[in-house]
């Protein structure tokens, strides 16, 4: 039966293909078949598992500070004694090989098993013991799905489309290395990381579909169209034809925008424009070349820190910094310090007992509260700075104390460099990020202190209208069009004017080419955006006059509320 979904599109473009149903979700784990010849490998790939579960026990069983309470060591034994059993070392390897299916799923079925057992105990001790069962297998299914299956490998497809209710953006991020033709979720919110992500794989990706996991089969047929929203479920001949042809147009369209990659971003009256790109990874680079981006505008480097037990050291942080330095041969790359917590955490289970993690421990003040993380983020990025023309940038600043103790971190951080005669640069420039409405309205202080200014809307809508930019149940109300974000970034761009100092939007506004005409015309100069992005925004910037610009802005600037102000905006952009 053919049905039609709607949700928000996050990433353009249109995909035909067939439903690969994922979860991220511990315990709710895919189940696929594992051909004989990858049995062995799959048995391999459990026990390594759950090698490398005991092992991380045994480490915090010794790592118990004498003054802990009995209890924890006992539970941790508890743990290895579960882990050690019969029942679940040796179980799920007959079940993988019987059944030929993946390790989770094996683990998963003999879990279930095991709590069977135990709901039937009398004693209501023994009975909980149950909660431990599930707490191991979830350490080891956590272990598991950082190591995928070479089957799932092998099932990726290139006409495949993920079907996932929720991605993190941890999850998200293993994505970048393989190849699917689309991804939709059930939740999720325009500027989540997620979201972001998925613009970054330039795939079309709609979330907030509410039911796709429950509603969609897995193999069925099934069109992406990102553009508009909307996912089409097992279409007739007629629809399938149909989407073919709008699919070929949309790649016509982004080969005729490829010719512009050396074209130089100016306005029809003279006026250079800087396109930068944002990126996660130091693999990105490749594509914000190609895209004929003139700089980096925003490294994420919290990307480094998620999908893994142990955190990244100065030395490893240096290397990927650098990378990127090197391959951008001396073209900008501004680094951005630290910005996990939120949805952006390494430690996802941790975050949810946050009571509101986007309020919470998030960027600077995490990186102020954990000064030894950040002192060996802060020797990397210097170190990188010796190698190409690295800028450094902090996120989420909301007071000028802040920016001061980070500033005086940072010089920390010079000074142990100094000593022991490593090279960076001296006179690296420190930018810091306005994204909380308190630093906007502040912009002219925090532009006097420092050397640039990047304005991260995402946050700075997030924080202003009091609207979760993950939680798709007020997607609705996440408005960049209100007047009051509007002002606030024009405040922004006018205080780093005044103040001399340079200031670019890098958030997913300066991509949106809606906005370009607009940021234009409060006086931008430097957008930072996912490399998909630079060349349909430079197209904008090509066919645009700031003279013209200047009557409709100051028109839109003084309207009050959004419904006008998008008419405008279409007239702006007409
Ligand atoms: C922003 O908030 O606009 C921004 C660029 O930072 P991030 O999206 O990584 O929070
Ligand atoms: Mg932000």
């Amino acid at each position: 039966m053919s049905f039609t979904m709607h949700g928000v599109g996050v990433s353009s473009g249109i995909a035909i293909g067939h439903a690969h149903l994922v979860s991220h979700a511990l315990l709710e784990v895919a189940h696929y078949e594992v051909p004989e010849h990858l049995v062995d490998a799959e048995v391999k790939r459990f026990s390594e598992a759950v090698g490398a579960v005991r092992a991380d026990l045994e480490t915090i069983r010794r790592q118990l500070p004498p003054n802990a309470p009995a209890e924890l060591g006992s539970f941790v034994g508890t743990h290895l004694m579960i882990l050690a059993d019969k029942s679940l070392a040796e179980a799920p390897v007959k079940i993988i090989r019987d059944e030929r299916c993946n390790a989770e799923w094996a683990l998963k079925q003999q879990m279930n098993s095991l709590v069977e057992q135990f709901d039937r105990i009398e004693d209501e001790y023994l009975r909980e013991r149950k909660f431990d069962v599930v707490q191991v297998v979830e350490r080891v299914i956590k272990v598991l799905l950082g190591h995928p299956s070479q089957v799932a490998f092998e099932k990726q497809e290139s006409g495949m489309i993920l079907v996932a209710h929720d991605l993190s953006p941890a999850d998200a991020i293993q994505f970048k290395q393989h190849q699917f033709a689309a991804f939709i979720t059930d939740v999720g919110g325009v500027t989540s990381h997620t979201a972001i992500l998925a613009r970054s794989l330039n795939i079309p990706s709609i979330v907030a579909l509410h039911r796709a996991r429950d509603l969609i089969c897995d193999g069925e047929v099934i069109i992406v169209d990102g553009n508009q929203g909307v996912v089409i479920v097992n279409p007739d001949k007629n629809t399938l034809t149909e989407y073919r042809l709008r699919q070929e147009q949309w790649e016509i369209d982004q080969q005729k925008l490829k010719r512009l990659k050396l074209t130089k971003a100016v306005t029809l009256d003279g006026m250079a424009i800087e396109l930068h790109a944002n990126i996660e990874i130091p693999e990105d680079v490749a594509q914000s070349k190609a895209a004929g981006a003139t700089g980096i505008g925003l490294y994420r480097t919290e990307f480094l820190f998620m999908n893994r037990r142990d955190w990244p050291d100065e030395d490893e942080q240096f290397e990927a910094y650098r990378k990127v330095a090197e391959t951008m041969k001396g073209l900008p790359v501004t680094i951005r310090t630290l910005d996990l917590g939120a949805d952006k955490s390494a430690n996802p289970d941790e975050e949810r007992n946050c009571t509101n993690p986007a309020l919470g421990l998030r960027a600077i003040r995490l990186c102020l509260a954990e000064p030894h993380i950040f002192h060996a983020q802060l020797r990397a990025i210097l170190r990188a700075s010796h190698y190409g023309n690295v800028k450094l940038m902090i996120p989420m600043l909301s007071t000028i104390a802040e920016l001061r103790q980070a500033r005086q971190l940072i010089e920390r951080a010079k000074r142990s460099l100094r000593d022991q005669g490593v090279p960076f640069n001296e006179h690296i420039l420190i930018g810091g990020m306005i994204e909380v409405p308190a630093a906007a309205l502040r912009a002219e202080a925090f532009a006097r202190e420092l050397d640039f200014l990047s304005i991260g809307t995402n946050d700075l809508i997030q924080y202003t209208l009091a609207i979760d930019r993950t939680d798709d149940t007020v997607s609705h109300l996440y408005d960049p069009f209100n007047p009051a974000v509007l002002l606030l970034i024009e405040m922004s761009i006018r205080a780093a004017d005044k103040a001399g100092k340079p200031i670019s939007v890098c958030g997913e506004m300066a991509g949106d080419t809606r906005f370009t005409r607009l940021l234009l015309g409060f006086g931008l100069r430097q957008f930072s955006m996912h490399p998909t992005h630079v060349l349909a925004v430079k197209h904008e910037v090509l066919q645009s006059s700031l003279s013209q610009l200047q009557p409709v802005v100051k028109k839109i600037l003084a309207s009050t509320d959004s419904e006008r102000i998008e008419p405008l905006l279409d007239k702006l952009n007409q």
